[in-house]
């Protein structure tokens, strides 16, 4: 189902002499572990492949690369996000090849009379501008916006990153979300305030993602108030390379110590409730992807904070003004 480019590869390996390269790659892709050490096996390549967790490009296994003597490293599944690495990357996009046409056709008549703003995640984003043509023909108005830090094509958007949503946001009525998941819809409505539409090409439908607002703010509400009466709280730090926000977790240790909370930086690579229990603390604040405090939640037994929220916590930021957790570096 998805397409993955070969030739992107082979000039890679040809450009930087590569005899040993660390193979990088979320679980949807490896199950092509055969086809893909046949492949590298045939440009006289040797490839190590790294069986650790890949949840985005912000994991870049470089320094893993090193470790195993290897001279390069490829990462597929996700797009670049400019990170600084120690041997040369090269980021091979996991592609669909699902068209979304047929589930968007489905969804036309919610979607006439009001502007749009389509977005995508890197699997999809290729579709985009397809998506924009089929529905000039059909005389509904979108836009695609700018990407933000982290990512890298217009119309895409991350976890972390809500980038082109936002830059076009006052220019729109809603978004069209072209992919799989509620993650992203959910997260394109709490950052704009705008209803999204999420145009699932693989099952063939749409459903319009009414994310109740009140909920959501109820429960992040109620996850602060609980926090209140905490003694202690473990201030989570990925030492993954685009996850890293140790400067951001000091200064949140500095405040909740300020407000007379024991704080604690507990660095993980993987961040798993099994591994928070051992602990024994009374709440977390997360530092690491912003998805483990939102969609993760549920699986963790204590509370898990925003940074955001923290500071509603601490008295230094305002729930008038609730922001959504994003990393721009
Ligand atoms: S930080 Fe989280 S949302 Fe962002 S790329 Fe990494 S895994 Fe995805």
């Amino acid at each position: 189902m998805y397409k993955l480019d070969p030739q992107s590869v082979e000039d890679f390996l040809k450009e930087n002499k590569v005899e040993k390269v660390a193979i990088q790659a979320p679980e949807g892709i490896r199950p092509k572990v055969k086809e893909l050490e046949d492949f590298f096996l045939s440009k006289d390549v040797e490839p190590i492949f790294l069986a650790k967790s890949c949840y985005g490009a912000c994991d870049v296994a470089d320094r893993d690369a090193v470790g195993l003597g290897c001279d390069a490293l490829i990462h597929y599944g996700h797009s670049d996000m400019g990170l600084d690495t120690e041997v040369p990357t090269l980021y091979v996009e996991a592609r669909m090849e699902v068209d979304p046409l047929d589930a968007l056709e489905k969804a036309l008549p919610e979607l006439r009379g009001s502007v749009w703003g389509l977005v995508s995640t890197v699997q999809h984003v290729h579709f985009l501008s397809e998506v924009q043509e089929f529905l000039e023909e059909e005389e509904i108005e979108s836009k695609i916006g700018e990407p933000g830090a982290r990512a890298e094509y217009p119309g895409q958007i991350l976890g972390c990153d809500w980038g082109s949503s936002d830059s076009v946001a006052d220019e729109v009525d809603g978004f069209i979300y072209i992919g799989t998941g509620e993650f992203h819809p959910m997260g394109v409505a709490l950052s704009t305030g705008s209803p999204v539409i999420a145009v699932n090409p693989v099952a063939n439908n749409f459903e319009r993602f009414d994310l109740d607002m009140d909920d959501f703010f109820q429960k992040r509400w109620a996850l602060i108030s609980s926090v209140q009466d905490a003694e202690s709280i473990g201030v989570l730090v990925s030492t993954k390379e685009g996850q890293n926000r140790k400067g951001l977790a000091e200064e949140l240790k500095v405040e909740l110590e300020d407000e007379g909370y024991d704080a604690y930086i507990l660095v993980f690579d993987d961040i798993i409730p099994s591994s928070l229990e051992d602990f024994q603390l009374d709440a977390f604040v997360n530092t690491a992807c912003p998805r483990i405090s939102f969609s993760d939640q549920e699986s963790f037994r204590k509370p898990i904070l925003s940074p955001f929220e923290v500071r509603v916590l601490c008295g230094s930021e305002d729930w008038e003004d609730y922001q959504l957790d994003e990393i721009s570096v």
